[in-house]
């Protein structure tokens, strides 16, 4: 059985979570602009790789609140739990991820209705 470190009760068994997938897939912003297979893609297809993976989980018996496991699908070992939003923590052997640059803002001239 696992052990679970749910980041807001702390660790708790296995039993008390339910799998809730792939962790990290993002919901298309124009999901009618999309063709039937890019929409059957986004619904059903996973990565399932074997090692390092990112996931869902939610603390059914306990907060009731989602967040993210990275966990390695052939040991079971818990690398990190993370909360939904956090950055995503670096796999055994992964490069950090470097933080986003805030995005640039477009200048004023390209706004709609400027300098009107
Ligand atoms: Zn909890």
């Amino acid at each position: 059985m696992l052990l679970i470190d749910c980041p807001y009760c702390g660790e708790r068994p296995e039993i008390e979570f339910s799998y809730g997938g792939e962790a990290h897939i993002a919901r298309p912003e124009n999901p009618g602009a999309l063709s039937d297979k890019e929409w059957a893609d986004f619904l059903f297809m996973r990565g399932n790789q074997k090692g390092a993976f990112r996931e869902r989980w939610i603390h059914t018996q306990g907060c009731r609140r989602w967040f993210n496991v990275l966990r390695d699908t052939t040991s079971h070992e818990i690398y990190a739990v993370y909360k939904i939003g956090a950055p995503k923590p670096p796999a055994p052997g992964e490069k950090p991820v470097a933080a986003k640059k805030p995005a640039a803002k477009k200048p004023a001239a390209l706004k709609k209705g400027a300098g009107k």
